[in-house]
């Protein structure tokens, strides 16, 4: 059975009959981690779904533009959403190969800290004691970050849905499981919403919240992304305080 709800409505509760069983529940913490996944897949669909030119390693890029994207979409809160998500990174520590696609987590943690840091120091300097940057890195991310955020900058903007214009619209879905009505009612819900909708797609995108023992993607065929549960239950063990 699938759960279809518009993001632009989220007026799903619990229902008032919900036993314990059938309840979920995820902390600030890891709603701010997902914050950035959904980010990161929003940038493989715009990648793919405006063609653009792939001159890097997909992923890093992904990861750039979701960084990039949560500062732009939630100043006030990207640090605290950048931060989560490098810690799950960092607690699930994954070391790759010479060919994976992705780096190593630490690294990726690494990046994603340098960059949000490097682009306003002024608002996110706590990363840098927290994280344990010295000078010289810090230094070099106060160089990169201000070219990925104005390089970023300048692509977003083509596709900016424009201020009145009428939303394609964009879904939350999955299978019918208490995750995916709690996510539906969420801030991250909220979030997820936010950041889909402004931009300006070619035809509907849909979040997908499904039960699955992988982790989260992009399919362009549907025009999905797709969260498996699994993964999430992983991000609430490493990061509920
Ligand atoms: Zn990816």
């Amino acid at each position: 059975m699938r759960l279809w709800i518009l993001l632009s409505l989220l007026t799903l509760g619990a229902s008032p009959s919900a036993t314990a069983q059938e309840t979920a529940t995820l902390s600030e913490r890891t709603m701010d981690a997902l914050v950035h996944v959904v980010a990161h897949e929003i940038g493989h669909a715009v990648l793919r779904e405006f063609d653009l030119p792939i001159l890097g390693p997909e992923e890093a890029i992904a990861d750039d533009f979701a960084t990039i994207y949560v500062h732009m979409t939630f100043p006030e809160r990207a640090m605290a959403i950048v931060a989560a998500r490098a810690d799950q990174g960092l607690a699930d520590g994954a070391e790759t190969g010479a060919f994976s696609e992705y780096v190593d987590d630490e690294h990726r943690a690494g990046r994603m800290i340098c960059v949000l840091y490097g682009l306003y120091p002024d608002r996110y300097g706590d990363l840098q004691n927290r994280y344990g940057m010295d000078e010289d890195a810090a230094a070099s991310c106060r160089d990169i970050g201000p070219e990925v955020l104005r390089s970023w900058r300048r692509v977003i903007d083509n596709y900016r849905m424009p201020d009145g214009a009428r939303v394609t619209e964009v879904r939350l879905t999955g299978d019918d499981i208490p995750l995916t009505r709690f996510i539906a009612g969420s801030q991250l819900g909220e979030d997820a919403g936010v950041m889909l909708r402004a931009i300006d797609w070619h035809s509907q995108i849909t979040l997908s919240i499904e039960a699955c023992e992988g982790s989260a993607g992009w399919s362009r065929n549907g025009r999905i992304i797709t969260i498996c549960d699994a993964y999430i239950a992983r991000f609430e063990a490493q990061l509920r305080p």
